[in-house]
């Protein structure tokens, strides 16, 4: 049995979650514990800080006491986080300023409308590779600072500290000592220049942030820091922390440009790994540092569809076809084809590469014959195309042609999906044989940093199930005709 351990940290949106891997990463044990969200008014989305840390805390606990390890085992600390979210506290006292505000939180969107007015859309886009969204945590810790009481005051005399999730996490884990985050976190928060690698002192004026709030920015693999010994009972590395949809990506193993994966959950999230260069997008896709090793800074395309595993939830909750999310495969394989159904599900409008808030969904080309099976067939079907439309924007953005489609996340259980999927990009699709990728991402990140294995060594450990293309390229070509027109039937839909 292997000596080596690391203990991965998942702090996500609804829960906090630990993994303990082996060296050859089988998990040994896991934990999860989900925690209060806070609706105080339409938009606004708020989680307390001290309950995230004592959730984490809690389950990095649990999983160390079922395994029966000596903490003295665990060689490394990974964490993966939440991206976004905005926390500030205290430096002396460790207390947050009010809630963290959630990257759903919508609250700060008049301040990006005033950002646009401004006419920083360009710079913040040329600087961050983000376009001016109230997702991203600048204007969230502008809005802490002039809202929560005694918060900019105490900023002023220089005892206030911000963080993401990793940094508020990192601070309370090694006992105050380091308040830093890394690369991929800080490509989140509006304030970071991803060229330069540093805090951006215009974008913090016109935000009005003191830059003493701000953490130091390491590599994604670095020595962090320590635990603070009466947790654990020992002293343990914390070495690696990325931003959870970097992390998928590194955990799927796309070191190499030109490597994308897609999360299949309630949305889909894709990332594409540009290499070393960081390309615009003509599409609207964001510009992101994926993650630093040392000399090697990686970049990646970033783009998301805002329905995915939400439509199979709404064909289940919503016109009542069954009752898993699972059964919608054995309902799709009961026709041979969606009967020429599409279905679009542009519940909220549509994202990259049409961005359209004013379109709607819709069930295009029933008949007469047309069964929920057909139906159902036809949603699943959807995910498929909307994956492809991101995809082949992403490769006119970069100029890469895609070799292979790595996929984690919920809904890449639907072996019909995935096929459906291959033939409809015309690759081979890689489904991870651990399908919680994300935590894997963490744990690689802290093992090349802790010397527990170098980046080939892991890589060869990847295990796949590979669906290869099977329909011939004309007859998945047209059915993508039949999509594009679909969507152009839902578009501006609503009255603007
Ligand atoms: P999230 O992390 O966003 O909550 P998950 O990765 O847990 O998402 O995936 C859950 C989503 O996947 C749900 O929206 C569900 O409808 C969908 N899903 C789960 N299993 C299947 C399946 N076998 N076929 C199709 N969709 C599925």
């Amino acid at each position: 049995m292997s000596s080596k351990y690391i203990l991965a940290l998942d702090q996500g949106t609804t829960s906090s979650r630990s993994v303990l891997f082996d060296a050859d990463y089988n998990v040994i044990e896991t934990a999860q514990k989900e925690f209060t969200q806070y609706f105080p008014k339409p938009g606004w989305v708020e989680h307390d800080p001290l309950e995230i840390w004592e959730t984490q805390l809690f389950t990095a606990r649990e999983v160390l006491r079922k395994s029966g390890l000596n903490p003295s085992q665990i060689k490394a600390i990974g964490i993966t986080n939440q991206r976004e979210t905005t926390v500030v506290w205290n430096r002396h006292t460790g207390k947050p300023y009010g809630h963290a505000l959630v990257w759903q939180d919508r609250r700060t969107a008049s301040i990006c409308e005033e950002l646009k007015k401004g006419g920083h859309e360009t710079e913040i886009r040329e600087k961050t590779g983000l376009i001016a969204d109230s997702y991203f945590s600048g204007t969230k810790l502008h809005w802490i600072l002039q809202h929560v009481e005694g918060a900019k005051e105490a900023a002023q005399k220089g005892e206030v500290l911000f963080g993401t999730i990793d940094c508020w996490l990192l601070w309370n884990l090694t006992g105050g000592k380091v308040h830093a985050t890394e690369v991929s976190n800080a490509s989140r928060t509006m304030l970071y220049n991803i060229h330069t690698l540093s805090w951006d002192e215009s974008l913090c004026t016109i935000l009005q942030i003191p830059v003493s709030v701000l953490p130091a920015v390491y590599d994604s693999a670095h020595a962090f820091g320590k635990t603070e010994v009466s947790l654990f009972g020992a002293e343990i590395p914390i070495t690696g922390i990325l931003g959870d949809q970097q992390a998928a990506l590194f955990g799927q193993g796309c070191y190499e440009p030109g490597m994308v994966k897609n999360t299949y959950g309630t949305g889909c999230f894709m990332l594409m790994n540009t290499g070393n260069q960081s390309i615009q997008s003509k599409h609207g896709m964001l510009t992101t540092l994926a993650w630093k090793i040392g000399n090697e800074t990686r970049y990646a395309l970033e783009g998301s569809i805002f329905i995915a595993g939400a439509a199979i939830q709404w064909l289940r909750d919503g016109l009542r076809f069954f009752e898993k999310a699972s059964q919608s495969e054995e309902f799709a394989m009961r026709v041979p084809d969606s009967g020429g159904v599409y279905v679009v599900p542009a519940f909220a409008g549509l994202g990259a590469p049409y961005w359209d808030m004013y379109a709607r969904g819709g069930i295009l080309g029933l008949t007469r014959g047309t069964t929920a099976e057909h139906i159902t067939r036809a949603t699943l079907e959807s995910l498929a195309y909307q994956t492809k439309d991101i995809l082949d924007a992403m490769q006119q953005d970069s100029g890469i042609t895609l070799q292979t489609l790595r996929v984690d996340g919920g809904a890449t259980l639907n072996d019909f999906l995935m096929q459906f999927q291959a033939d409809m990009v015309q690759v081979p699709v890689h489904r991870a044989s651990m399908v919680e990728t994300t935590v894997l991402g963490a744990a690689h990140m802290a093992a090349v940093q802790a010397g527990i294995n170098s980046l080939e060594a892991i890589n060869r450990n990847g295990r796949f199930r590979v669906f290869l293309p099977h329909e011939d390229k004309e007859k998945s070509a047209e059915k993508y005709a039949g999509w594009q027109k679909a969507v152009q039937r839902c578009m501006k839909w609503e009255e603007e």
